[in-house]
């Protein structure tokens, strides 16, 4: 069954999930890449390398001025990061309250196995532990999200890859 999702045009959509569940692939083929904000790009355009965890601090300080941007604007977002944290998802929550947004979270319950063969098909791989780490962390998401406030909080897993999102306008 093909999950069918319906939210406004004022949405910030969450993604969240481990390094190669899917998740920029999964937005790449339905959203404008505009509408897209990126934690990996926000990375590569301040220092080059979308992996340096050092800039962590200045990455998430242009995730979100960018997100905030648009929904200052009206604008439908994607944030595209791995949320896995729960104060990560807390922020993205709040700031989307305060921008009179819906929140809606897709959590990408990729199997493991499917996420680590993934990353040993990359350039630059996360690599076995942090991608284990990932899941312990998704396991404790999928625990507190339906807690968290969202609007709509939506788990896919592999089979869901072909859900579908209708934003209204
Ligand atoms: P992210 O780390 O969660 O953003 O994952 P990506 O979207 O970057 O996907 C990681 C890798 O898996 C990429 O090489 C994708 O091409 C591949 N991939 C993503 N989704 C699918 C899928 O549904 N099917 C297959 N076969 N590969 C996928
Ligand atoms: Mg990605």
């Amino acid at each position: 069954m093909t999950i069918k999702i319906t939210v406004p045009r004022r949405t910030l959509l969450v993604l969240c999930g481990p390094a190669g569940s899917g998740k920029s692939t999964f937005a790449a083929q339905r959203f404008i890449p505009t509408s897209i904000v990126s934690s990996d790009y926000c990375r590569a355009m301040i220092c080059d390398d979308e992996t340096n965890q050092r800039v962590n601090r200045d990455t998430f300080g242009l995730f979100d001025y960018i997100i905030q941007k648009r929904m200052y604007l009206g604008r439908f977002t994607v944030a595209d990061s791995t949320a896995l944290h729960a104060a990560a998802r807390r922020k993205l929550r709040a700031l989307s309250r305060r921008s009179g947004y819906y929140g809606c979270l897709l959590i990408f319950n990729t199997p493991l196995e499917v996420c680590l063969a993934r990353d040993k098909l990359r350039q630059r791989m996360v690599g076995e532990q942090v991608i284990a780490y990932h899941f312990d962390l998704l396991q404790r998401a999928l625990l507190d999200a339906p807690s968290e406030g969202w609007e709509q909080a939506h788990v896919l897993g592999a089979d869901d890859m072909d859900a579908e999102i209708e934003v209204m306008e």
